[in-house]
């Protein structure tokens, strides 16, 4: 009795659509190399990526583009995933993007440092969610 198997291996594979909702043209302006938020025509507050009503006041926000730099306000680093294949771990800022009254999560690339000024620079090749596509690289300084 001891030599019946209690466990199996099995190998699923599964496609799915997932649905993008408001994201979808934002997620599409990064695979662009562009940004786009939205700000509140009542109270000018800006956001990125853009919401549908204006955290301040409820008014509905109007999208607006935003310049795709910033600069790192706080980094983390992370274990390798799906998100960077072959590197050894990643790193995550929280990015301030001109022109916007929050700050952005995003993945980096570079010798990422706080207060280095980042440059969107999309990840190119084959995503498996378009968030993948949200990376910026550190600006070489001058
Ligand atoms: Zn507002």
């Amino acid at each position: 009795m001891s030599d019946v198997p209690v466990t199996t291996d099995l190998t699923f594979a599964l496609d799915w659509r997932h649905g993008l909702g408001a994201r979808g043209a934002f997620f599409a302006a990064v695979a662009a190399g562009r940004l786009i938020g939205a700000r509140c025509p009542a109270c000018g507050a800006t956001v990125v990526p853009p919401r549908a009503r204006c955290g301040n006041d409820a008014t509905l926000m109007v999208p607006v583009d935003l310049p795709p730099a910033g600069k790192i306000r706080q980094l983390t680093l992370g274990a390798p995933s799906a998100l960077a294949r072959g590197d050894a771990g990643c790193v995550f800022a929280l990015v301030q993007v001109e022109g916007a009254d929050n700050s952005l999560l995003t993945r980096i690339t570079g010798a990422a440092a706080v207060g280095a000024r980042v440059t969107l620079a999309p990840a190119t090749g084959e995503v498996i969610h378009p968030a993948q596509h949200l990376v910026f690289a550190v600006t070489p300084a001058h």
